[in-house]
C-alpha cells in the first residue's frame, strides 16, 4: 500500500526505519527485531541506503526479505550520491519487481571520509531531482526528509524550505523528519512549512536514546542538538546503562506522546536495529493512546473506551 493512503486511512502511523547490516549475523539480527516489532502492529517499515554496490545490494535484499518472509509494508531508500541515472533506474527496476510501491528519495550524504556532496557525472544532484526522476518513469510513491533544525549545509530555514518545497512539487507527498528533541523545534517547523505553502504530512523522526555517548554522536554527524534539560538528566545518570536507557524510553514516550496529542500523523523510529526501547515505547503509545481526546481515552476495567 502506498504510504500516502495508509496515512490518510490510518492516524496515526507507527513505523520503523532499519539499515542493511554488512554482516549475516546483523543481517539475522535485524530480521529478528523487525519481527518483535511486527507484533505491535507496525503500518510500515524502511531500509536505509548506502552508496556502494555492497550497501545498495544490502538494501534490496533486506527490502525484499521484510516484504516477502515478514509481510511488512516496506519503503526503500535510495539517494544519488556515486549513481548515474541507470544504476537508478537499475534498482528502481528490482524494487519494483519485488512489488514495492514506497520510495524514501535522497540526495544521500557523501560517502565517509569525504564533506561535499559531489554529483555523479550523468547523475542527479538532489532529493527533488530524484523524486522528478522516479515520478516520470515510475509508479511508486514517494518520500522525502526534512529538517526541522535546518539541513547543514542551508544557510536559513528559509531557503531549506524554499528547496523543500521543489521536493514537495516533485512528488514527495509525504516527509519524515531527521530526529529532534525537542518539539517546539518540530512545531515550528511545521508551522513555517504550511507557510511556504507545504502542505503534505510531515511525520517527526524519533530516537529513544538508549545509551547517551552513542546517541550524542549520531547527534553530532546530523546536527540535532539536545536540550539541555535532557542532557543533565542523562549526565545524572553517571554513564549507568540501564538508567541511561531508562530515561531514553521515558523520554521518547513522552515526547511521542506530546507530538500525537498535537496533531502529528505518526511517529517514526530511529530503532537503530533494536526492538527493546522502541517496543517499550510504541507499546506505551498504543496503550495510552495520547491521540484521542480525554474522553475518548476514558476507560474501565472490562469495557471498551467510551466515545
Ligand atoms: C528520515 C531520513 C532518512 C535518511 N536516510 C538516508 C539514507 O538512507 N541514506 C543516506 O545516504 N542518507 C540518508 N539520510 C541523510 C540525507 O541523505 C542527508 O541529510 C543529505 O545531506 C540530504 O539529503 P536530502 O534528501 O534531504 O537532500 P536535498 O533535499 O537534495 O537537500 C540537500 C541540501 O541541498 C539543498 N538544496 C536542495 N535543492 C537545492 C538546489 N536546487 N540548489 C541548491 N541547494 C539545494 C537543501 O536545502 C539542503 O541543504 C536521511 C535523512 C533523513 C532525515
Amino acid at each position: 500500500m502506498r504510504i500516502g493512503e495508509i496515512i490518510e486511512s490510518r492516524r496515526p502511523v507507527f513505523s520503523v526505519e532499519f539499515f542493511p547490516s554488512k554482516t549475516d549475523e546483523g543481517r539475522r539480527r535485524l530480521l529478528e527485531t523487525a519481527r518483535e516489532l511486527s507484533a505491535l502492529e507496525l503500518d510500515f517499515v524502511s531500509v536505509t541506503y548506502g552508496a556502494g554496490g555492497s550497501t545498495r545490494e544490502g538494501t534490496v535484499d533486506i527490502t525484499r526479505a521484510l516484504k516477502e518472509d515478514l509481510g511488512l509494508e516496506v519503503m526503500a531508500h535510495l539517494s544519488c550520491v556515486g549513481e548515474r541515472r541507470e544504476g537508478l533506474a537499475a534498482t528502481l527496476d528490482r524494487l519494483e519487481e519485488l512489488g514495492i510501491e514506497n520510495i524514501f528519495a535522497l540526495r544521500g550524504d557523501p560517502p565517509r571520509g569525504e564533506t561535499d556532496f559531489v554529483q555523479t557525472e550523468g547523475g542527479l544532484g538532489s532529493a527533488a531531482e530524484l523524486a522528478t526522476f522516479i515520478s516520470e518513469n515510475y509508479d511508486f510513491a514517494v518520500g522525502g526528509a526534512c529538517f526541522p533544525e535546518v539541513h547543514p549545509e542551508a544557510p536559513d530555514l528559509d531557503t531549506d524550505l524554499t528547496y523543500l518545497k521543489t521536493k514537495v512539487d516533485a512528488g514527495a507527498d509525504f516527509l519524515i523528519t531527521q530526529l529532534f528533541f525537542d518539539n517546539r523545534v518540530y512545531f515550528d517547523f511545521v508551522e513555517a512549512a504550511r507557510a511556504k505553502g507545504i502542505e503534505v504530512p510531515i511525520i517527526p523522526g524519533i530516537i529513544p536514546v538508549t545509551g547517551f555517548a552513542h546517541t550524542k554522536r549520531i547527534c553530532a554527524l546530523c546536527d540535532s542538538s539536545i536540550p539541555p534539560g535532557l542532557e543533565s538528566a542523562m549526565l545524572a545518570a553517571e554513564g549507568d546503562p540501564e538508567a541511561e536507557f531508562n530515561l531514553g524510553v521515558a523520554y521518547a514516550a513522552q515526547q511521542s506522546a506530546e507530538l500525537l496529542a498535537a496533531g502529528a500523523p505518526g511517529i517514526h523510529f530511529y530503532a537503530l536495529n533494536k526492538a527493546p526501547a522502541t517496543r517499550a515505547v510504541l507499546g506505551a503509545l498504543r496503550a495510552a493512546r495520547p491521540w484521542l481526546a480525554p474522553h475518548e481515552r476514558a476507560w474501565t476495567a472490562g469495557r471498551d473506551p467510551v466515545g
